[in-house]
């Protein structure tokens, strides 16, 4: 079919409307449904033609690419993996043989049957006497369309069945042919493309498929990470317009209230952040612009009475204030602590209740029927002046009578369609303050939260103990020994210890599927393929082998995890704090949070099995007493990488140095995904440690900027509405609706 017959509308044509059954046949293996999608469809990798020779050309240890055909092919079990592996034999064009071996054949035995003709591309080994490639890269198709490719740059795809590389190409092409002939629109204007040397989004997509040479496919990567940061960055300012447009009731707290009654008491001064960040909340409060303010600082760096001093604001405003924790663990531990910090400045309409005092409730999910009711009345009527809560609060139905602050604590557990969800609670939006303890570094912050105003509490409160962590090589005799000792030594000295495993039970088959993405997207090379019978610990064992362990004979050993009912949990959890526990075994149930200021020392096993971040929020748990902290990183990973990490870890407590290791070794999707932040904002391409994307994110803010100002709604800029709509997803498509 040739293009120019088809009437194609734009990057959305459908694909079977330009090249008919290839399109369908691409829809059902890839989900690639749009001519947009195909050019999405971005190539792993290149294979030099031009470098391509006979077999008789190269030596023993040489990188060859080979053009050659599949003679033979066969698959077999390996010993001691469920793998299996593919052995092939291919010939070049006189005829000469050589092996080809993949010690994973997935994906590949498939792809290399008798017969294909493929471009390979590895280095060139003897095994036993015959010439072997193992795991070449391959670019398979006819061998003599060499015209098809202008630089002589094969692209390499990832893998789809029966539909060889060369037949994307040819797709591309044709597809590439009828966008230039319709003159589809780049989404991005002009005047902006030429001020950052840009080439033109078709260009950039001619130039990653059907490469001159390999500046070009450099132009186009640049081109494609600055739409990736522009689309992000519009619509997070458009989002950031829409809160600006809002209007809600400026709140200033009445003079000589419980504010103020409560800073008297204060048993600490604040520190300087503190005041700082407390004044930049109040005026935000005073304002009728709802506030959308971050406050990050470290564990322990004082957010909670920060966020306190403001709900004490709001209510002295004569408005309602609600504290939302990730679990009812951490709901229960803040509402007994803003009890106690409150104590008679709570207990208002009650015997005994300071003038002027306001009641605090707690609303979870497991509460029984009748008390929940009787808050429920509580918060509506405004009997209550803080709520302090679980997701279980907003999910129920909760009216308030005048809700003026909502309070987020730990925003990595929580997503915006629940901060939303509450804000719908409220007559005029309420304003919000989220707290994190996860130090964000700049570029998530402007990435993620660049709807957002962000503070930041740097300093710890004076008289904080430090947290000393060890790396411990569980492989090595004794030391595991030890560790138990060293537990036993903290309880003799009457306090308590965290044990935290990975897992609960028994392991599940965890293996997740591989993402494809461009090579060239992705920095790090995912390691650790070298265990392939992991084994770590499960708190249920884990209970069992302690109880049993001679160092702790005697001690009160109990466990807490995910599983078990929210009563349960609160059981030991009180428990625990109460110092009725000596020893708890736990998930990561823990991590966010929980404070029992005698717990001393924590021993995290297959420390290896979390993130960097975790690892820092885990131990962040010990050393909240005046005591100081002991974390042991117990691992039995011999890999450098891992153990590097960890020692990292072991030898930082700056939170923030800390994130930006962690950020440097994962990649955005997990940085971003939607477990993590909530969000779901998906960056392929963009690589938020790399500094010239970085200098992209900047360049895109700052124009994104500036299309909202001039046109909020992107009405002359619909090619650019369109890759918006198609890239936010729908979580965040519905928050901008309801705005
Ligand atoms: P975060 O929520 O940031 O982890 P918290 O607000 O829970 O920290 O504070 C940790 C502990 O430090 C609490 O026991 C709190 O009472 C105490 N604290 C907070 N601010 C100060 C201060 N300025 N001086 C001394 N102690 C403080
Ligand atoms: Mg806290």
């Amino acid at each position: 079919m040739r293009s120019e017959a088809v009437a194609v509308t734009g990057w959305d044509t459908r694909l079977d409307r330009i090249i008919g059954a290839a399109g369908t046949k691409l829809a059902k293996a890839k989900n690639l449904h749009t001519a947009g999608d195909l050019l999405d469809f971005l190539p792993r990798r290149y294979l030099d033609v031009n470098q391509a020779g006979l077999l008789s050309e190269f030596e023993i240890g040489e990188q060859v690419v080979l053009v050659a055909r599949v003679i033979k092919a066969s698959t077999r079990p390996m010993r001691n993996t469920k793998r299996k592996m593919l052995e092939a034999v291919i010939e070049d064009a006189v005829g000469q043989r050589a092996r080809l071996v993949f010690f994973s054949a997935y994906g590949h035995e498939k792809a290399l049957v008798p017969g294909v003709g493929a471009v390979f591309y590895g280095k060139l080994e003897s095994y036993r006497g015959d010439l072997q490639l193992a795991h070449p890269s391959y670019s398979r198709g006819d061998l003599d369309a060499p015209d098809l490719y202008p630089g002589n740059l094969m692209p390499v795809y990832p893998h789809i069945d029966k539909i060889p590389d060369v037949a994307i190409t040819r797709s591309v092409t044709l597809v590439l042919d009828a966008l230039a002939a319709q003159g589809v629109r780049d989404p991005v204007p002009d005047d902006i493309l030429d001020r950052h040397h840009l080439p033109r989004r078709l260009d950039a997509y001619r130039a990653l498929h059907l490469p001159v040479d390999y500046a070009q496919v450099g132009r186009g990567k640049r081109r494609l990470r600055y739409d990736e940061a522009l689309v992000v960055q519009v619509a997070l300012a458009q989002r950031r317009a829409q809160y600006d447009a809002l209007r809600t009731t400026a709140r200033r707290p009445r003079p000589a209230g419980l504010l103020e009654r409560f800073d008297q008491r204060l048993p600490f001064e604040l520190t300087q952040g503190q005041r700082e960040v407390s004044a930049t909340i109040l005026a935000d409060l005073a304002r009728e612009r709802p506030m959308h303010r971050l406050l990050q600082g470290e564990v322990g760096s004082g957010k909670t009475v920060v966020a306190l001093r403001a709900m004490l604001a709001m209510v002295d405003a004569g408005a309602q204030a609600a504290l939302l924790a990730p679990t009812e663990v951490l709901a229960q531990q803040h509402f007994r602590s803003i009890e106690t910090m409150l104590g008679d400045l709570a207990q208002g309409g009650m015997l005994g209740g300071a003038e002027h005092a306001t009641r605090v409730a707690l609303l979870t999910g497991s509460m029984p029927k009748a008390r929940k009711q009787q808050v429920l009345l509580d918060i509506f009527t405004a009997g209550v002046g803080i709520v302090v809560g679980t997701h279980a609060l907003i999910q129920e139905q909760v009216d308030f009578a005048d809700l003026g602050l909502v309070v987020v604590d730990e925003q990595h557990r929580f997503g915006v369609e629940q901060r939303d969800a509450l804000r719908m609670k409220a007559i005029s939006p309420p304003h919000v303050l989220v707290m994190t303890a996860t130090p964000i570094p700049r570029t998530v912050a402007m990435t993620v939260f660049g709807d957002m105003d962000i503070s930041e509490l740097r300093e710890l409160p004076p008289g904080r103990q430090q947290i000393t962590s060890h790396l411990v090589p569980a492989a090595k005799p004794g030391w595991l020994e030890r560790t138990w000792q060293r537990v036993a030594e903290e309880v003799a000295a009457g306090h308590q210890a965290y044990v935290v495993c990975p897992r609960i039970g028994e392991e599940g088959d965890s293996a997740q599927p591989e993402e494809e993405l461009p090579e060239w997207a992705l920095e790090v090379e995912e390691s650790g393929t070298a265990d392939t019978t992991p084994r770590h610990h499960g708190v249920i064992e884990t209970l069992a082998t302690l109880r049993q362990e001679p160092a702790l004979a005697g001690l009160r050993i109990e466990m807490m995890h995910g599983r078990m009912s929210s009563a349960e949990k609160d059981a030991v959890m009180s428990a625990f704090s109460a110092g009725e526990i000596d020893v708890l075994v736990s998930t990561t149930v823990i991590e966010v949070g929980v404070d029992v200021p005698n717990a001393t020392i924590m021993v995290i096993l297959d420390a290896d099995r979390f993130g960097i971040s975790q690892l820092h929020q885990l131990r962040g748990r010990v050393g909240r007493g005046s005591g100081g902290g002991l974390a042991l990183l117990v691992t039995d990973s011999s890999t450098e990488a891992t153990v590097d990490r960890l020692a990292k870890v072991a030898a930082t407590t700056d939170g923030f140095a800390l994130a930006d290791l962690d950020l440097e070794l994962r990649r955005e999707g997990d940085v971003l995904g939607a477990d993590q932040s909530g969000r779901g904002t998906h960056l392929r391409l963009l690589r938020l440690t790399n500094s010239k994307d970085v200098e992209l994110i900047e360049l895109a803010r700052e124009d994104a900027a500036r299309l909202i100002a001039d046109d909020p709604e992107l009405e002359v800029h619909p090619a650019l509405a369109a890759l918006i709509a198609g890239r936010v997803d729908e979580e965040r498509a519905a928050f901008l609706e309801r705005g």
